[in-house]
């Protein structure tokens, strides 16, 4: 079932990238939720379908909607999470935004765990000059009312976020939004508390040696519902204008050789070899004993690689030598990504099957215009057909001080046998990158606004005006106070640059809260200079 679903997946993309980008949503527009549903994820061997729960029809809504943007507008959205709204009020909120950034969408998070949607700034960074000047705590989990009805088939119900009371960042903010002829999206991410989750257990990924995970596996029927119950409740019960996803994880392999900006820990999260995925690895002819033995040795060999002495043959050549022993490696690398498409899958359907108006679309992490093997995984031209947008993440200014990361990192490991300079400089290579710092000047001085131009076009060409890419704008994302920080001039650049590759829209991040209104109003400088305020 899997291998049909698999060819039929790819066939329907290739229709998509054939039409134009009005015979697309028409094209779209003649799927009822049952096939994309069905095509993109919703049907698999776990016989996990999309199902809408018997519940009251969705509130009425405005018939045919004026065209968004206007004309001669760009799309401008910020995330934002609802302690901005309490703290600031929700129209004189909308209004800054508004009068600061030439904001028109609002991207309002509704669900999370973490603190990088949700809360005042993190704690240790300055506090802002707007809003309550105190750090608060997230508890977080859902910032909209929970509809039980709708939870019928998840394990996981207990989520509404108990820090703002009753609250509710959609239905308090889409009626003020609307009246100042702004849009709402709303925000959610892959970031869980375990231990404020009851059932978490029960949906969590498990790694290569058995133990339990903090992310949901992508395969697991009961994270498949949890998430599906979510989407229908907020796209049945609130007028909102689009969705937006963030899964910012990447899969084992890459995971397992430090590729990231985070610290190599001893404890390495090699995931995800629950039943779930074993059974459906299976069904597509991929030995799932043979992928953990190889996994298994591939950890091994990167503690070899961190803390023993330089072997004979080099890094680079033991590590390839290990990829031809284990083909099985790629293999659940490729599963894991595959696994990821179908979960956007199954929101894309579940989500526009209750409102096909619906924009539904993907933030693509920060990570995209560093790692040469994230990008390769995260496929842009395969994600048109269950996206209508994509955000990737050309975050420049708190490149300087993760980009360096990074690179420290995939030197200890994939990259042993070169120097760090000159593995910096392979990246600027690969990336196309030209005239950005050296490694020593990396942490303190960011990459370019043009950077962001960089990765505006090459996301444009990979998905061939299929859909918009919104590329996200770097405005405040933390720093050590010694590295790196945003300056009105870095966003009004950014913005510029984005805008000036070609994109329709940005997305400005990563939360309110945390941004500096004089460098927001760099975005709103960008749109004057072009017109477009
Ligand atoms: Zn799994």
């Amino acid at each position: 079932m899997m291998g049909r679903f698999h060819f039929e997946e790819i066939a329907v993309g290739e229709q998509i990238r054939g039409l134009n980008d009005r015979s697309r949503r028409n094209f779209l527009k003649g799927l009822t939720a049952t096939p994309i549903a069905a095509l993109a994820g919703g049907e698999t061997l776990l016989g996990q379908t999309a199902k809408k729960p018997e519940v009251a029809p969705a509130p009425e809504r405005r018939e045919a909607r004026v065209p968004f943007p206007p004309p001669r507008k760009k799309f401008v959205a910020i995330q934002i999470g609802a302690r901005s709204f309490v703290d600031e009020g929700v129209d004189a909120c909308l209004d800054t935004l508004r009068e600061k950034g030439g904001v028109n969408v609002v991207m309002a998070t509704v669900f999370t765990y973490g603190t990088g949607l949700a809360g005042r700034q993190v704690y240790g960074e300055p506090l802002p000059d707007h809003g309550v000047q105190e750090y608060d705590r997230v508890h977080g989990g859902s910032f909209t009312k929970v509809h039980p009805e709708f939870y019928a088939d998840s394990v996981v119900k207990d989520i509404r976020a108990p820090e703002l009371g009753e609250f509710d960042i959609l239905a308090d903010v889409i009626p003020k939004a609307k009246a100042k002829g702004m849009q709402t999206y709303a925000l959610f991410e892959e970031a869980y508390n375990p231990r404020l989750m009851p059932n978490f257990e029960k949906v969590c990924e498990v790694d290569v040696y058995g133990r339990l995970g903090r992310d949901t596996c992508f395969n697991n029927p009961h994270a498949r519902a949890f998430l599906t119950s979510m989407v229908s409740d907020w796209v049945t019960n609130n007028d909102i204008d689009g969705l937006m996803w963030e899964s910012e994880r990447q899969g084992p392999l890459n995971g397992t050789l430090g590729a990231h900006f985070g610290t190599i820990g001893p404890r390495r999260s090699i995931c995800c070899f629950c039943d779930y995925c074993i059974a459906k690895a299976k069904e597509v002819g991929i030995d799932g004993q043979r992928a953990r033995e190889g996994y298994i040795a591939l950890d091994h060999w990167v503690s070899r690689t961190l803390s023993g002495p330089r072997a004979a043959d080099g890094s680079f050549i033991g590590l390839w030598r290990l990829f031809v022993e284990y083909p099985e490696i790629m293999a659940w690398e490729r599963f894991w990504y595959t696994s990821q498409e179908q979960m956007y899958g199954l929101i894309y359907g579940t989500a526009k099957g209750i409102n096909p108006r619906l924009q539904v679309g993907w933030h693509i992490m920060h990570l995209v215009t560093m790692s040469p093997f994230y990008a390769a995984d995260t496929n842009y031209a395969r994600l048109v057909h269950v996206a209508d947008f994509l955000k990737p993440c050309p975050y420049n200014n708190c490149a300087g001080p993760r980009l360096a990361r990074y690179i420290k990192n995939v030197q200890s490991t994939v990259f042993r046998d070169m120097t760090p300079e000159q593995v910096l400089a392979m990246h600027y290579e690969f990336f196309g990158m030209e005239n950005d710092p050296t490694l020593d000047k990396l942490p303190t001085a960011g990459l370019s606004g043009a950077s962001v131009g960089v990765e505006t076009k090459r996301a444009m060409a990979d998905v061939e005006g299929a859909i918009p890419i919104y590329p996200g704008i770097d405005i405040d994302i933390p720093t050590g106070l010694n590295e790196k920080r945003t300056q009105p001039g870095d966003v009004k650049a950014a913005t510029l640059a984005a805008f000036r590759a070609g994109a329709p829209g940005v997305v400005l991040s990563r939360k309110y809260a945390e941004m500096k209104l004089t460098n927001l109003a760099g975005a709103g400088e960008a749109l004057k200079e072009l017109g477009v305020y």
